[in-house]
């Protein structure tokens, strides 16, 4: 069965909603028209370190928290659908889709992902893995060490608090890596891992997220 019948199906048991207002909606659609129309798009440039481009599709605020917040939760599986598309949209527009070879999430550790159930980033991953036809890698980034929240913690903080947390191996040496994440901030946990994924030895290291907040620039 395709993707697509899948969830023209699901959607007659259970109706999809707008993940920003709860609002029900066509099977094929990301959001209701008028949450489509209020969300405020990612329009200014940001650099990671050690990464070839950056994109974000939203500005992280309230009208975009609450799709965030059930993707976090594992509510709503019309959130992932949703943001995943709005960032695949972008990604096309900024062509530079045919210079990625693999997905690679942003990696919880496993302890999290025990609590969780599940890691937000790698529901993104496979989405636009789907949309775009690249393959996904779930595998070759990891987070090996348990970190505190990066939550109330400055530039150099966020920094230090990751340090060293993230490895990559050998598999993806060579390959042109897309890391996607939910949430951008500092850009701190984007920059590590790029350098993980690049001391692996990946030829380039690409950045995407659904959301970058915009109290931090470079
Ligand atoms: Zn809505």
């Amino acid at each position: 069965m395709t993707y697509l019948l899948k969830r023209k199906l699901l959607h007659l048991f259970f109706p999809t909603r707008c993940p920003v207002c709860g609002g029900y909606i066509g099977a094929m659609e990301r959001f209701c028209g008028e949450c489509a129309k209020k969300l405020t798009r990612y329009e200014d440039s940001f650099s990671i370190e050690g990464a070839e481009s950056f994109t974000a599709a939203f500005v992280y605020d309230d009208k975009v928290k609450s799709a965030v917040f059930l993707l976090k939760d594992g509510i709503c599986g019309n959130a992932g659908y949703a943001l995943g598309g709005e960032l695949a949209d972008r990604l096309n527009a900024e062509g530079i889709v045919k210079d990625i070879d693999v997905i690679v999430p942003a990696p919880m550790h496993r302890r999290d992902v025990r609590r969780r159930g599940f890691n937000q980033s790698a529901i993104i991953a496979k989405e636009l893995g789907r949309i775009l036809n690249i393959p996904t890698d779930n595998k070759s980034v990891t987070k090996t060490r348990h970190t505190h929240t990066q939550k109330g913690l400055g530039k150099v903080g966020r920094a230090v608090n990751l340090r060293s947390a993230f490895a990559a191996s050998d598999d993806l040496r060579g390959k042109r890596v897309l890391l996607v994440d939910d949430i951008c901030t500092t850009g701190s946990t984007l920059r590590e891992i790029t350098a993980a994924i690049k001391k692996a030895g990946a030829a380039s290291v690409r950045c995407a997220c659904c959301c970058k907040t915009n109290s931090h620039k470079n």
